[in-house]
Order: structure tokens, then C-alpha cells, then sequence
């Protein structure tokens, strides 16, 4: 605490990013209002890092009488407390369910903290499953590599009550979650629905004011029928995997309509037998898509895999 105290003053006068304001060393996440009893601790924009300690990512927190829901668990042990710090400043309960709509190291890595500490984890069959394919690439991968000493004591916990098919509603304390399977980012990702508080996280179906990554598990066919039913929901807040708090506006021009433009434009040229370097000339700079953080780095590779994928149906 004497060290966050003297790098405050430190800070006043710096350039640090608002999200890293208080503490140079360590991200601090915060639960911030979005609804009713529903917060959202949004994450930097920017890749895994040390200081981020892996929280480049959106989370959910939701306060009931009977205990607080988690929307994802975090990263892992090192991010544990920290998220029980924004917690406690939104809620005196309890973490007591941590619901998992993501496949991505950052969103269940955080699982074991949270089950030692008594939460009870709670996920689709499904994505239970793929976190399992992806388990070992997870604890080898990017996010030890940033994490460094941060990353010690993590280890992969996976969700004790396992919900069946692609469509579940839960109930805690009075708050129903509307949960369905996405399969967009990584196969087995969902989206949390929160109907009393008009609210849906979308988990990784949905980034807005960065580029959505494509990688050679994802697939945009999946997220553009995913869109159309978070559409059909059309929430007034949308909490997405990555960015800002936003509206069904927002998520559309930045996920949705790229969505479109992968299936529509990348994916039917693939279908019609043009060549991929043809495609992705032509493709190369789209306006409307150019305000998203990562453009230059995700574009080109984004409509290569759809390409790929789409060669092949
Ligand atoms: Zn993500």
C-alpha cells in the first residue's frame, strides 16, 4: 500500500493510459456500472502484458442478495485477488458462481483461484471440453510468456456443474442468466443475457474499438448467426469481450458488419473459386473498418483464414 501510495503522486503529472492510472506496475481492475446490479471490469485494449497481468480482457460482476456472479474467471491465480478487490468495492458478498463464456486463457485460467476460494464454476459441456483441447497450449503459450513470475501457481480448473446443449437459463439471488453458445472466437464460447437488467455480455463474439482476431479455430460463419440473435435480443448494454461498454450500434459496426464483410465479401469469393491474393489485394484497406485498434496487424490474416475456411465448404 506504501508503494501504490507513493506512485500516485509519482503518476499525477505522467502520460500513463487511464487504465493503468495509480499503480505503474500492476493493473488495477474496476467494476464498473452498467446496469442495475450488473458491473462490467473492462479491461486494457492492448495485448497481454506483465502490468496487465493478463486482464486484456472484459469481465462481468453481477451482486445478488445470495452472492456475487463472476462472467469469467480471469486469467489466473495472480489476478485472482485483484478481481475480488473490484468486487468488494461493488458488493460484501461473496464470489459464489463463476460462470465461463470463454475458451481463451484469459477467461478460465482464473477458475482454480476462485474454486479454492469456494465458488462454484459453471459452463456449457462444450465449453468444458474445448477448454480441455486447449488447456496445455494455454499454459504454454502467450500468456505465461508475458506473465513471467505472475503466472506461477495457475493451473487449469474447469467448471464442477456442466450445463447441457447449447441454450441454459441459471438463477442466483433473483438474477436470471440467459446463457447460449457462440462458437465464434473459440469453439464453445457463449453469451450471458441478463434480461431484468437488459444487458449481454457478449464474451468474444463482440470486440468493439479493436479489430476481432480470427484465428485458425475461429469461425465467422458461427459469429455472424451469433449476431443475428444477439440482434434479436438487442439489449440497450452490451458488455463485449473487448472494449468499451457500448450499444447494439456500436457492436455492429465494429463486429457485426465485419462479420458480414468476412462471410459475404472474403468467404463468397472463396466459394466462387477467386484466388485468395486477388481477394486480399482488393480487400486490403476497408475505410469503415480502419478506426479498429489492430487493423494493420489482424486484417490480412483475418480475411486469409476465412478465406481458408471458406475454400473448403
Ligand atoms: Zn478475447
Amino acid at each position: 500500500m506504501l508503494l501504490r501510495s507513493a506512485m500516485t503522486g509519482l503518476l499525477a503529472a505522467s502520460l500513463f493510459q487511464p487504465v493503468l492510472a495509480g499503480n505503474a506496475e500492476t493493473y488495477e481492475p474496476e467494476a464498473e456500472h452498467v446496469n442495475d446490479n450488473v458491473y462490467a471490469i473492462i479491461g486494457p485494449t492492448d495485448a497481454r502484458t506483465y502490468e496487465n497481468h493478463g486482464m486484456n480482457a472484459n469481465y462481468g460482476v453481477i451482486a445478488t442478495d445470495e452472492g456475487v456472479i463472476l462472467i469469467d474467471a480471469g486469467p489466473g491465480a495472480f489476478s485472482g485477488p485483484y478481481i475480488e478487490r473490484a468486487v468488494a468495492e461493488v458488493s460484501d458478498q461473496p464470489v459464489r458462481w463463476v460462470v465461463n463464456i470463454g475458451v481463451q486463457d484469459h477467461r478460465w485460467l482464473g477458475n482454480d483461484y476462485f474454486q479454492q476460494q469456494g465458488a462454484e464454476v459453471i459452463a456449457f459441456e462444450k465449453t468444458v471440453e474445448s477448454q480441455k483441447e486447449f488447456a496445455d497450449q494455454h499454459m504454454e503459450g502467450r500468456l505465461p510468456d508475458a506473465l513471467e513470475d505472475r503466472f506461477e501457481g495457475t493451473q487449469p480448473g474447469y467448471a464442477k456443474r456442466v450445463l447441457e446443449g447449447d441454450t441454459a437459463s441459471i438463477t442466483l439471488g433473483g438474477t436470471e442468466i440467459e446463457l447460449s453458445l457462440t462458437d465464434a472466437h473459440f469453439p464453445g464460447d457463449a453469451m450471458a443475457y441478463l434480461p431484468a437488467a437488459d444487458v449481454v455480455f457478449t464474451g468474444d463474439l463482440v470486440y468493439v474499438d479493436r479489430m476481432l482476431g480470427i484465428h485458425p479455430w475461429s469461425n465467422p460463419q458461427n459469429g455472424l448467426e451469433a449476431f443475428a440473435r444477439l440482434e434479436a435480443i438487442d439489449p440497450a448494454h452490451v458488455v463485449p469481450g473487448h472494449g468499451r461498454v457500448s450499444d447494439m450500434e456500436r457492436a455492429r459496426r465494429d463486429s457485426g458488419d465485419y462479420y458480414d464483410f468476412l462471410v459475404n465479401t472474403v468467404g463468397e469469393a472463396a466459394r466462387n473459386f477467386e484466388a485468395m491474393s486477388d481477394v486480399l489485394d482488393a480487400n486490403e484497406d476497408v475505410e469503415r473498418f480502419k478506426h479498429l485498434e489492430h487493423y494493420d496487424s489482424w486484417h490480412r490474416t483475418n480475411m486469409n483464414r476465412t478465406f481458408i475456411l471458406f475454400e473448403g465448404m
